[in-house]
């Protein structure tokens, strides 16, 4: 995920940070008091994880250190089956290609499922840290290429091994069933739905009354995002192929040009933002890729366009579709393009937004507020246009879910940045980006308080 990789999310970013570090009054409100956790287990749960702070901080640097793309976390999804299989959980491995299941049947009670992702990013890490990616990783093909962690899922495959502990610890202040899982392929937003196909739910796992998960974001250490409602946009990625016809460059009354067509489609795409939509309706339309020909000379047969879609309501999804089948449609007959030749659509992948369940958020944030501080709770901030998969794993169950951000930037360079009127420089998917290793633990304890405030109802 890239919750924060977009102009709209900069603007979201600069009100998180207003909101956790300077406006008290658009944080949570005060604990009511019934929904908490008690402070003695709220205070366990800090004894357990400290205790377990060192072992986290080791696994979470040699995570870092052996970053694997997606669909191939194998060496990632193998130390994460072997630790829970120590902690007694029922592990099975290989869903979805490298997902792995791991399941802590306790007493009668609800069933939740935690998910971390595991993948890495095709990135060149810059970091300089002692713990920094070692040399590029070599491919099923043989190639090779430079990969890191540069969207924090190392954090998220630790703080889930950190839970998992923690719950095993503290069997005696819960019941239920803890179901906590390592998805492959967050990153080409294929993971989710790779592990619902390898038949998810048809192998007898017990099934979820609600699902957690959390994302590293480039906020301070100590503050969590955590608010109903949509969270994040859906998300399509979808090629335009137009069919021209190629030719000599100096003869181009003898060719129909696919590349003029694309630029001509490039920019009518913008007026479906721009013209078609309530403008009080948000979606993104980028054009990330053009793919046609080699040489100067050469009007190309073909051009390829990239494109990926952010929306927030399937109204705007199909009336985003149906624009760009009719733009293409129109460019193409205007320039000559014989019927059998129209432009073509290629879907290539799609989430739907991640809407957080309003009554889940209300019960867990009592309790982070008691873990954290009033002021380190966000519990009102505005959607991104940022994506996930997470839900999609759900979607055939329509279960209710909570997914939340967990700060992981140094706070006082945080604060020197905003000093200076600037954005925290390393956002997830930055060659700089890195997790503050105070944020080990403390994302192990945030998680874990999460999960025993869903186990345990208000009275
Ligand atoms: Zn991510
Ligand atoms: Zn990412």
């Amino acid at each position: 995920m890239a919750p924060f990789a977009n102009r709209s999310g900069r603007r979201a970013v600069t009100l998180l940070l207003a909101a956790s570090l300077a406006l008290p009054a658009l944080a949570l409100a005060a604990p009511t008091g019934e929904t908490v956790l008690p402070p003695e287990l709220l205070a366990k749960v800090q004894r357990i994880v400290d205790a377990d702070s060192a072992r986290l901080t080791a696994v979470f640097k040699d995570l870092h250190q052996h970053p694997e793309l997606a669909f191939t976390e194998t060496r990632t999804a193998g130390i994460i089956a072997k630790n829970l299989r120590g902690l007694g959980f029922k592990v099975t491995e290989g869903i979805g290609k490298t997902g792995v299941v791991g399941v802590l049947a306790n007493g009668p009670g609800p069933t939740l499922w935690f998910r971390a992702d595991i993948d890495a990013n095709a990135v060149k890490e810059t970091t300089g840290l002692a713990w920094a990616a070692k040399g590029p990783q070599r491919m099923l093909d043989g190639s090779e290429v430079d990969v890191m962690h540069a969207c924090g899922h190392d954090a998220h495959a630790t703080w889930m091994l950190g839970l998992a502990k923690a719950m095993v610890a503290l069997k005696s202040e819960w019941s239920g069933t803890l179901v906590v899982y390592a998805q492959p392929a967050e990153e080409v937003g294929l993971g989710a739905q790779a592990m619902v196909d390898d038949g998810l739910w048809e192998r007898g796992f017990p099934k979820p009354d609600f699902a957690l998960g959390a994302h590293t974001a480039p906020i301070p250490v100590g503050v969590v995002s955590n608010s109903p409602g949509v969270r994040m946009a859906g998300n399509d990625q979808l090629d335009i192929t137009f069919t021209g016809r190629g030719g000599h460059g100096s003869t181009p009354q003898m060719t129909i040009d696919p590349v003029v067509m694309s630029a001509q489609a490039v920019l009518a795409y913008q007026t479906i933002i721009s013209r078609n939509m309530d403008p009080q309706a948000a979606a993104v339309l980028s054009v990330g890729a053009i793919d046609a020909g080699r040489d100067n000379n050469v009007i190309p047969g073909t051009a390829v366009l990239k494109l990926n879609l952010r929306w927030f309501t399937p109204e705007v999804r199909a009336l985003l579709l149906r624009r760009i089948d009719e733009i293409n449609r129109g460019i193409a007959l205007a320039n000559g393009v014989p019927e059998a030749d129209l432009p073509t659509r290629e879907m290539k992948g799609n989430s739907g937004p991640l809407v957080n369940d309003a009554e889940l958020v209300a019960r867990i944030n009592p309790s982070l507020v008691a873990l954290l501080d009033e002021r380190r709770v966000i519990g009102n901030f505005p959607s991104v246009t940022g994506s996930e998969d997470f839900q999609e794993a759900f979607a055939p169950l329509n279960t209710p879910y909570v997914f939340f951000l967990i700060g992981v930037a140094p706070p006082e360079l945080f604060a020197k940045a905003q000093a200076a009127g600037q954005p925290f420089p390393y956002s997830n998917h930055n060659s700089d980006f890195f997790v503050d290793l105070a944020a080990i633990p403390l994302g192990a304890k945030i998680n874990t308080v999460a999960a025993l405030s869903l186990f345990r109802k208000s009275p």
